[in-house]
Protein backbone atom coordinates (compact mmCIF):
# COMPACT_ATOMS: atom_id res chain seq x y z
CA UNK A 1 0.00 0.00 0.00
CA UNK A 2 1.27 3.72 -0.64
CA UNK A 3 2.89 5.32 1.76
CA UNK A 4 1.01 8.27 3.33
CA UNK A 5 3.14 11.73 4.26
CA UNK A 6 1.41 14.22 6.53
CA UNK A 7 2.76 17.08 7.79
CA UNK A 8 1.43 19.27 10.93
CA UNK A 9 2.39 22.92 11.36
CA UNK A 10 3.12 24.67 14.54
CA UNK A 11 -0.11 26.14 15.19
CA UNK A 12 -1.85 22.80 14.44
CA UNK A 13 0.59 21.24 17.81
CA UNK A 14 0.00 24.32 19.48
CA UNK A 15 -0.94 22.88 23.00
CA UNK A 16 -1.40 19.38 24.53
CA UNK A 17 -4.98 19.03 23.35
CA UNK A 18 -4.24 19.76 19.93
CA UNK A 19 -1.62 16.95 19.76
CA UNK A 20 -3.84 15.04 20.83
CA UNK A 21 -6.30 15.56 18.17
CA UNK A 22 -3.31 15.23 15.41
CA UNK A 23 -2.79 11.99 16.69
CA UNK A 24 -6.31 10.48 16.25
CA UNK A 25 -5.85 11.31 12.80
CA UNK A 26 -2.44 10.12 12.28
CA UNK A 27 -4.31 6.77 14.12
CA UNK A 28 -7.34 6.46 11.50
CA UNK A 29 -4.71 6.92 9.11
CA UNK A 30 -2.72 3.93 10.85
CA UNK A 31 -5.95 2.03 10.88
CA UNK A 32 -6.27 1.94 7.31
CA UNK A 33 -3.51 -0.05 6.99
CA UNK A 34 -1.49 2.85 5.62
CA UNK A 35 2.10 3.32 6.29
CA UNK A 36 2.21 6.64 7.38
CA UNK A 37 5.20 9.28 8.18
CA UNK A 38 4.56 12.32 10.17
CA UNK A 39 6.74 15.37 9.72
CA UNK A 40 5.89 18.26 12.78
CA UNK A 41 7.10 21.63 13.13
CA UNK A 42 7.91 22.80 16.90
CA UNK A 43 4.71 23.95 19.06
CA UNK A 44 2.45 27.00 18.92
CA UNK A 45 5.48 29.73 19.07
CA UNK A 46 8.46 27.87 20.05
CA UNK A 47 10.71 28.54 17.37
CA UNK A 48 9.92 32.85 18.10
CA UNK A 49 10.88 32.43 21.23
CA UNK A 50 13.81 30.42 20.89
CA UNK A 51 15.46 33.15 18.45
CA UNK A 52 13.91 35.62 21.14
CA UNK A 53 16.42 33.97 23.72
CA UNK A 54 19.36 33.90 21.92
CA UNK A 55 19.01 37.46 20.88
CA UNK A 56 19.21 38.41 24.65
CA UNK A 57 22.71 36.52 24.68
CA UNK A 58 24.05 37.48 21.95
CA UNK A 59 22.82 40.23 19.00
CA UNK A 60 24.03 38.08 16.34
CA UNK A 61 24.63 34.52 17.32
CA UNK A 62 26.99 32.07 15.45
CA UNK A 63 25.04 30.79 13.08
CA UNK A 64 25.77 26.98 14.21
CA UNK A 65 24.78 27.53 17.86
CA UNK A 66 21.22 29.12 16.67
CA UNK A 67 20.37 26.14 14.35
CA UNK A 68 21.72 23.82 17.97
CA UNK A 69 18.85 25.76 19.77
CA UNK A 70 16.06 25.67 17.06
CA UNK A 71 16.19 22.35 16.33
CA UNK A 72 15.39 21.56 20.19
CA UNK A 73 11.50 23.10 19.24
CA UNK A 74 10.71 19.93 17.02
CA UNK A 75 12.83 17.21 19.38
CA UNK A 76 10.12 18.44 22.09
CA UNK A 77 6.85 17.50 19.22
CA UNK A 78 7.74 14.82 17.43
CA UNK A 79 7.87 13.33 21.17
CA UNK A 80 4.92 14.62 22.44
CA UNK A 81 3.31 13.19 19.32
CA UNK A 82 4.66 9.43 19.27
CA UNK A 83 3.67 9.47 23.27
CA UNK A 84 -0.01 10.54 22.09
CA UNK A 85 0.43 7.80 19.76
CA UNK A 86 1.36 5.07 22.15
CA UNK A 87 -1.74 6.04 24.31
CA UNK A 88 -3.59 5.30 21.55
CA UNK A 89 -2.05 1.96 21.24
CA UNK A 90 -0.38 2.65 17.34
CA UNK A 91 2.91 1.86 17.91
CA UNK A 92 5.07 5.00 16.98
CA UNK A 93 8.81 6.00 17.37
CA UNK A 94 9.85 9.58 16.86
CA UNK A 95 13.21 10.70 15.22
CA UNK A 96 14.94 13.72 14.41
CA UNK A 97 15.75 14.54 11.06
CA UNK A 98 19.37 13.32 11.39
CA UNK A 99 18.57 9.87 12.90
CA UNK A 100 15.86 10.35 9.98
CA UNK A 101 19.15 10.19 7.71
CA UNK A 102 18.42 13.70 6.10
CA UNK A 103 22.14 14.87 4.84
CA UNK A 104 21.89 18.88 4.08
CA UNK A 105 24.78 21.45 3.01
CA UNK A 106 26.91 23.40 5.40
CA UNK A 107 24.58 26.52 4.89
CA UNK A 108 23.51 26.98 8.56
CA UNK A 109 20.51 28.63 9.31
CA UNK A 110 19.14 27.71 5.04
CA UNK A 111 20.50 24.84 4.88
CA UNK A 112 19.55 22.63 1.54
CA UNK A 113 18.33 18.75 1.84
CA UNK A 114 21.14 16.84 -0.16
CA UNK A 115 19.96 13.13 0.15
CA UNK A 116 18.03 11.21 2.46
CA UNK A 117 19.00 7.85 3.81
CA UNK A 118 15.82 6.07 4.09
CA UNK A 119 16.45 2.58 5.42
CA UNK A 120 15.53 3.53 9.38
CA UNK A 121 12.32 4.61 8.15
CA UNK A 122 11.21 1.42 6.19
CA UNK A 123 12.67 -0.67 8.80
CA UNK A 124 10.09 0.88 10.96
CA UNK A 125 7.38 1.05 8.39
CA UNK A 126 7.63 -2.49 7.84
CA UNK A 127 7.27 -2.98 11.80
CA UNK A 128 4.40 -1.55 11.52
CA UNK A 129 5.25 1.49 13.29
CA UNK A 130 3.92 5.33 12.58
CA UNK A 131 7.35 7.67 11.67
CA UNK A 132 7.55 11.43 13.13
CA UNK A 133 10.73 12.92 11.31
CA UNK A 134 11.46 16.49 13.22
CA UNK A 135 10.44 18.67 10.50
CA UNK A 136 13.53 21.75 9.15
CA UNK A 137 16.08 19.93 10.38
CA UNK A 138 19.14 17.58 9.41
CA UNK A 139 22.51 16.93 9.56
CA UNK A 140 25.65 17.89 7.31
CA UNK A 141 28.02 15.20 5.76
CA UNK A 142 30.60 16.32 9.12
CA UNK A 143 27.76 15.76 11.54
CA UNK A 144 26.97 19.65 12.12
CA UNK A 145 23.21 19.87 12.85
CA UNK A 146 21.34 22.13 10.54
CA UNK A 147 18.14 23.77 9.69
CA UNK A 148 16.53 24.32 6.79
CA UNK A 149 14.97 28.19 7.17
CA UNK A 150 12.14 29.47 8.42
CA UNK A 151 8.73 27.43 7.44
CA UNK A 152 11.20 24.80 6.85
CA UNK A 153 9.41 21.79 7.87
CA UNK A 154 7.08 21.29 4.85
CA UNK A 155 10.34 20.99 2.68
CA UNK A 156 11.31 18.28 5.09
CA UNK A 157 7.44 16.52 4.34
CA UNK A 158 8.12 16.49 0.90
CA UNK A 159 11.73 16.09 0.20
CA UNK A 160 10.77 12.56 2.92
CA UNK A 161 7.60 12.18 0.24
CA UNK A 162 9.92 12.07 -2.93
CA UNK A 163 12.53 10.09 -1.07
CA UNK A 164 10.11 7.41 -0.40
CA UNK A 165 7.84 7.44 -3.54
CA UNK A 166 5.02 8.30 -1.36
CA UNK A 167 1.47 8.13 -2.52
CA UNK A 168 0.87 11.71 -1.25
CA UNK A 169 2.06 14.50 0.93
CA UNK A 170 -0.58 16.31 3.03
CA UNK A 171 0.24 19.48 4.66
CA UNK A 172 -1.60 20.37 7.42
CA UNK A 173 -1.60 23.49 8.67
CA UNK A 174 -4.02 26.57 10.31
CA UNK A 175 -6.27 27.51 7.03
CA UNK A 176 -8.02 25.22 4.79
CA UNK A 177 -6.11 25.68 2.28
CA UNK A 178 -4.02 28.04 -0.63
CA UNK A 179 -6.00 31.36 -1.11
CA UNK A 180 -5.59 34.00 -3.58
CA UNK A 181 -4.34 35.98 -0.84
CA UNK A 182 -3.21 35.76 3.05
CA UNK A 183 -6.90 35.18 3.96
CA UNK A 184 -5.34 37.18 7.42
CA UNK A 185 -4.88 40.21 5.80
CA UNK A 186 -7.12 40.00 2.88
CA UNK A 187 -10.71 39.25 4.36
CA UNK A 188 -12.44 38.48 1.12
CA UNK A 189 -9.82 36.18 -0.09
CA UNK A 190 -10.81 32.89 -1.81
CA UNK A 191 -9.76 29.48 -1.44
CA UNK A 192 -8.15 27.87 -4.68
CA UNK A 193 -9.26 24.02 -5.18
CA UNK A 194 -5.98 23.90 -7.45
CA UNK A 195 -2.95 25.50 -8.37
CA UNK A 196 -0.36 25.11 -10.34
CA UNK A 197 3.48 24.33 -9.41
CA UNK A 198 4.54 27.13 -10.87
CA UNK A 199 2.21 29.95 -9.33
CA UNK A 200 2.70 28.32 -6.13
CA UNK A 201 5.86 28.66 -6.16
CA UNK A 202 6.04 32.36 -7.24
CA UNK A 203 3.65 32.56 -4.16
CA UNK A 204 6.20 30.77 -1.94
CA UNK A 205 8.68 32.87 -2.75
CA UNK A 206 6.86 36.00 -3.15
CA UNK A 207 5.81 35.51 0.94
CA UNK A 208 3.23 33.11 0.84
CA UNK A 209 4.22 31.66 4.13
CA UNK A 210 1.65 28.80 3.52
CA UNK A 211 4.53 26.53 1.81
CA UNK A 212 7.97 26.80 2.33
CA UNK A 213 9.18 27.93 -1.75
CA UNK A 214 11.47 25.08 -1.07
CA UNK A 215 9.27 22.20 -0.50
CA UNK A 216 7.44 23.13 -3.81
CA UNK A 217 10.12 23.22 -5.62
CA UNK A 218 11.00 19.37 -4.88
CA UNK A 219 7.33 18.43 -4.98
CA UNK A 220 7.61 20.23 -9.04
CA UNK A 221 11.27 18.27 -9.03
CA UNK A 222 9.65 15.04 -8.04
CA UNK A 223 6.33 15.66 -8.84
CA UNK A 224 4.93 14.75 -5.81
CA UNK A 225 0.98 14.83 -5.24
CA UNK A 226 1.07 17.56 -2.77
CA UNK A 227 -2.10 19.10 -1.15
CA UNK A 228 -2.71 21.84 1.47
CA UNK A 229 -5.31 21.21 3.80
CA UNK A 230 -6.81 22.33 7.39
CA UNK A 231 -5.94 20.31 10.26
CA UNK A 232 -9.11 21.34 12.38
CA UNK A 233 -11.61 20.32 9.63
CA UNK A 234 -12.02 17.65 6.64
CA UNK A 235 -12.79 20.06 3.74
CA UNK A 236 -10.45 19.08 0.65
CA UNK A 237 -7.95 21.73 0.91
CA UNK A 238 -6.22 23.00 -2.43
CA UNK A 239 -3.87 20.62 -4.86
CA UNK A 240 -0.57 21.68 -5.79
CA UNK A 241 -0.15 20.48 -9.40
CA UNK A 242 1.23 20.67 -12.80
CA UNK A 243 -0.43 23.15 -14.98
CA UNK A 244 -1.77 21.36 -17.94
CA UNK A 245 -4.19 19.41 -15.28
CA UNK A 246 -5.71 22.75 -14.72
CA UNK A 247 -9.00 24.08 -15.77
CA UNK A 248 -9.21 27.79 -15.16
CA UNK A 249 -6.36 30.03 -16.74
CA UNK A 250 -7.17 33.21 -14.74
CA UNK A 251 -4.55 36.07 -15.46
CA UNK A 252 -3.94 37.20 -12.34
CA UNK A 253 -3.83 34.08 -9.76
CA UNK A 254 -3.24 35.82 -6.47
CA UNK A 255 -1.82 38.33 -5.02
CA UNK A 256 1.40 37.71 -2.22
CA UNK A 257 3.18 40.07 0.31
CA UNK A 258 6.44 40.40 1.83
CA UNK A 259 6.35 42.41 5.51
CA UNK A 260 10.57 42.05 5.90
CA UNK A 261 12.14 44.12 3.05
CA UNK A 262 15.30 45.68 2.93
CA UNK A 263 16.74 48.06 0.09
CA UNK A 264 20.19 48.77 -0.07
CA UNK A 265 21.42 51.54 -2.72
CA UNK A 266 25.27 51.58 -3.47
CA UNK A 267 25.44 55.37 -4.87
CA UNK A 268 28.56 56.48 -7.14
CA UNK A 269 29.98 52.61 -8.20
CA UNK A 270 32.85 53.08 -10.43
CA UNK A 271 31.99 51.39 -13.95
CA UNK A 272 34.09 48.72 -14.79
CA UNK A 273 33.05 45.75 -16.95
CA UNK A 274 33.39 43.29 -13.35
CA UNK A 275 31.88 46.00 -11.34
CA UNK A 276 28.38 44.09 -11.38
CA UNK A 277 29.80 40.71 -10.86
CA UNK A 278 32.17 41.72 -7.98
CA UNK A 279 29.37 43.14 -5.92
CA UNK A 280 27.12 40.62 -6.29
CA UNK A 281 30.13 37.73 -5.74
CA UNK A 282 30.75 40.02 -2.25
CA UNK A 283 27.06 39.59 -1.34
CA UNK A 284 26.56 35.43 -2.38
CA UNK A 285 30.20 34.65 -0.34
CA UNK A 286 28.00 36.10 2.34
CA UNK A 287 25.00 33.77 1.61
CA UNK A 288 22.65 36.85 1.04
CA UNK A 289 20.21 36.07 -0.93
CA UNK A 290 19.71 39.38 -3.23
CA UNK A 291 15.85 39.98 -4.76
CA UNK A 292 15.42 43.05 -7.04
CA UNK A 293 18.08 44.76 -9.16
CA UNK A 294 18.34 48.15 -10.48
CA UNK A 295 21.16 49.63 -11.64
CA UNK A 296 21.24 53.45 -13.28
CA UNK A 297 24.00 55.54 -14.34
CA UNK A 298 25.48 58.15 -11.25
CA UNK A 299 27.67 60.03 -13.94
CA UNK A 300 30.02 59.47 -17.29
CA UNK A 301 32.35 57.34 -15.20
CA UNK A 302 29.95 55.62 -12.45
CA UNK A 303 26.58 53.56 -11.69
CA UNK A 304 24.29 53.68 -9.05
CA UNK A 305 23.10 50.48 -8.05
CA UNK A 306 19.89 49.32 -5.78
CA UNK A 307 19.18 46.35 -4.34
CA UNK A 308 16.72 44.63 -1.96
CA UNK A 309 17.45 41.45 0.68
CA UNK A 310 14.97 40.18 3.25
CA UNK A 311 15.55 42.51 6.10
CA UNK A 312 17.13 39.69 8.45
CA UNK A 313 20.06 40.12 5.93
CA UNK A 314 19.89 43.80 5.51
CA UNK A 315 22.41 44.49 8.32
CA UNK A 316 25.15 42.05 6.92
CA UNK A 317 24.82 43.15 3.30
CA UNK A 318 25.16 46.63 4.69
CA UNK A 319 28.26 45.50 6.90
CA UNK A 320 30.37 43.09 3.81
CA UNK A 321 29.78 46.17 1.10
CA UNK A 322 30.96 48.69 3.85
CA UNK A 323 34.07 46.69 4.83
CA UNK A 324 34.99 46.41 0.91
CA UNK A 325 34.77 49.84 0.13
CA UNK A 326 38.29 50.79 -1.30
CA UNK A 327 38.01 47.77 -3.79
CA UNK A 328 34.29 48.58 -4.75
CA UNK A 329 35.62 51.76 -5.17
CA UNK A 330 31.76 53.57 -4.54
CA UNK A 331 30.59 57.16 -3.18
CA UNK A 332 27.94 56.18 -0.54
CA UNK A 333 25.89 53.67 0.47
CA UNK A 334 22.26 54.24 1.59
CA UNK A 335 20.17 51.75 3.70
CA UNK A 336 16.54 51.26 3.94
CA UNK A 337 14.27 49.40 5.85
CA UNK A 338 11.02 49.61 6.91
CA UNK A 339 9.80 48.04 3.35
CA UNK A 340 6.83 45.68 2.09
CA UNK A 341 6.98 43.88 -1.27
CA UNK A 342 3.61 43.20 -2.66
CA UNK A 343 3.32 40.84 -5.88
CA UNK A 344 0.57 39.92 -8.70
CA UNK A 345 1.15 36.10 -9.37
CA UNK A 346 -0.72 34.42 -12.16
CA UNK A 347 0.55 31.99 -15.14
CA UNK A 348 -1.71 33.46 -17.79
CA UNK A 349 -0.16 37.03 -17.15
CA UNK A 350 2.31 36.40 -20.11
CA UNK A 351 -0.93 36.39 -22.62
CA UNK A 352 -2.21 39.70 -21.44
CA UNK A 353 -0.67 43.20 -21.74
CA UNK A 354 -1.75 45.65 -19.62
CA UNK A 355 -1.51 43.91 -15.74
CA UNK A 356 1.44 45.66 -14.89
CA UNK A 357 -0.46 49.07 -15.69
CA UNK A 358 -3.54 47.89 -13.67
CA UNK A 359 -1.07 47.20 -10.99
CA UNK A 360 0.21 50.40 -10.96
CA UNK A 361 -2.91 52.18 -10.90
CA UNK A 362 -4.58 50.89 -8.23
CA UNK A 363 -1.24 51.61 -6.31
CA UNK A 364 -1.33 55.27 -7.41
CA UNK A 365 -5.21 55.49 -6.86
CA UNK A 366 -4.77 54.74 -3.30
CA UNK A 367 -1.85 57.06 -2.66
CA UNK A 368 1.26 54.56 -2.32
CA UNK A 369 4.35 55.39 -3.66
CA UNK A 370 6.05 52.47 -5.69
CA UNK A 371 10.02 52.27 -4.80
CA UNK A 372 11.19 49.51 -6.75
CA UNK A 373 9.73 47.09 -9.19
CA UNK A 374 10.68 43.57 -10.88
CA UNK A 375 8.57 41.51 -13.13
CA UNK A 376 8.67 37.64 -14.79
CA UNK A 377 6.23 36.41 -17.59
CA UNK A 378 4.38 35.12 -14.04
CA UNK A 379 4.32 37.70 -12.01
CA UNK A 380 4.74 41.10 -10.96
CA UNK A 381 6.19 42.81 -7.55
CA UNK A 382 6.36 46.61 -6.19
CA UNK A 383 8.28 47.90 -3.03
CA UNK A 384 6.27 49.95 -1.20
CA UNK A 385 6.70 51.27 2.35
CA UNK A 386 5.58 48.60 4.91
CA UNK A 387 2.54 50.93 6.70
CA UNK A 388 0.87 51.10 3.46
CA UNK A 389 1.18 46.99 2.88
CA UNK A 390 -1.96 45.87 4.07
CA UNK A 391 -4.09 48.36 2.00
CA UNK A 392 -1.98 47.50 -0.82
CA UNK A 393 -2.93 43.92 -0.98
CA UNK A 394 -6.44 44.52 -0.51
CA UNK A 395 -6.28 47.13 -3.24
CA UNK A 396 -5.01 44.89 -5.67
CA UNK A 397 -6.90 41.81 -4.93
CA UNK A 398 -9.98 43.63 -5.45
CA UNK A 399 -8.49 45.16 -8.85
CA UNK A 400 -7.66 41.91 -9.92
CA UNK A 401 -11.45 40.74 -9.59
CA UNK A 402 -10.36 38.08 -6.93
CA UNK A 403 -12.81 38.86 -4.15
CA UNK A 404 -14.94 36.80 -3.35
CA UNK A 405 -19.14 37.28 -2.48
CA UNK A 406 -19.53 38.84 1.37
CA UNK A 407 -21.54 35.45 1.67
CA UNK A 408 -18.53 33.33 0.73
CA UNK A 409 -15.77 34.84 2.94
CA UNK A 410 -13.98 32.20 4.76
CA UNK A 411 -13.69 33.92 8.06
CA UNK A 412 -10.32 33.64 9.13
CA UNK A 413 -9.07 35.57 12.03
CA UNK A 414 -6.44 37.66 11.76
CA UNK A 415 -2.96 36.18 13.36
CA UNK A 416 -2.67 36.95 17.33
CA UNK A 417 -6.32 37.23 17.28
CA UNK A 418 -7.79 33.31 17.62
P1 LIG B 1 2.27 26.25 9.71
O1 LIG B 1 2.73 26.52 11.09
O2 LIG B 1 1.12 25.29 9.64
O3 LIG B 1 3.37 25.87 8.78
P2 LIG B 1 2.31 28.92 8.58
O4 LIG B 1 2.02 30.05 9.49
O5 LIG B 1 3.71 28.65 8.22
O6 LIG B 1 1.64 27.61 9.22
O7 LIG B 1 1.47 29.07 7.22
C1 LIG B 1 0.09 29.22 7.27
C2 LIG B 1 -0.25 30.70 7.19
O8 LIG B 1 0.11 31.19 5.91
C3 LIG B 1 -1.70 31.03 7.30
O9 LIG B 1 -2.11 31.15 8.65
C4 LIG B 1 -1.83 32.34 6.53
O10 LIG B 1 -1.90 33.45 7.40
C5 LIG B 1 -0.54 32.41 5.74
N1 LIG B 1 -0.74 32.65 4.29
C6 LIG B 1 -0.06 33.59 3.57
N2 LIG B 1 -0.47 33.59 2.30
C7 LIG B 1 -1.42 32.62 2.20
C8 LIG B 1 -2.21 32.15 1.12
N3 LIG B 1 -2.11 32.65 -0.12
N4 LIG B 1 -3.10 31.15 1.37
C9 LIG B 1 -3.21 30.63 2.61
N5 LIG B 1 -2.49 31.04 3.67
C10 LIG B 1 -1.60 32.03 3.47
N1 LIG C 1 9.58 25.66 13.44
C1 LIG C 1 10.16 26.23 12.25
C2 LIG C 1 9.67 27.66 12.05
O1 LIG C 1 8.90 28.15 12.85
C3 LIG C 1 9.92 25.41 11.03
C4 LIG C 1 8.48 25.31 10.58
O2 LIG C 1 7.56 25.62 11.33
O3 LIG C 1 8.26 24.88 9.46
O4 LIG C 1 10.07 28.29 11.12
MG1 LIG D 1 4.85 26.98 7.81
Amino acid sequence: MGIVVQKYGGTSVGSVERIRRVAERVAAVHAQGKPCVVTVSAMGKTTDQLIDLARQVSPRPPAREMDMLLTTGEQVSIALLAMALSELGVPARSLTGWQAGITTDEIHGKARIQEIDTRLIRECLDRGEVVIVAGFQGKTATGEITTLGRGGSDTTAVALAAALEAEVCEIYTDVPGVFTADPRVVPRAGKMDEISFEEMLELAHLGAAVLHPRSVECAMKHRVPLVVRSSFSEEPGTWVKEAKDLETERHVRGIAHDMHVARMKVLGLKNRIETLSHLFGILADAHINVDMIVQSEHDAERIDVAFSVHEDEGELAKEVIEARREELDYLKVLYETGLAKVSAVGAGMVSRPGVAAKMFAALTDAGIRIKMVSTSEIKISCVIPRERAVEAVRELHAAFGLDVAEGEMAGIAAKGAG
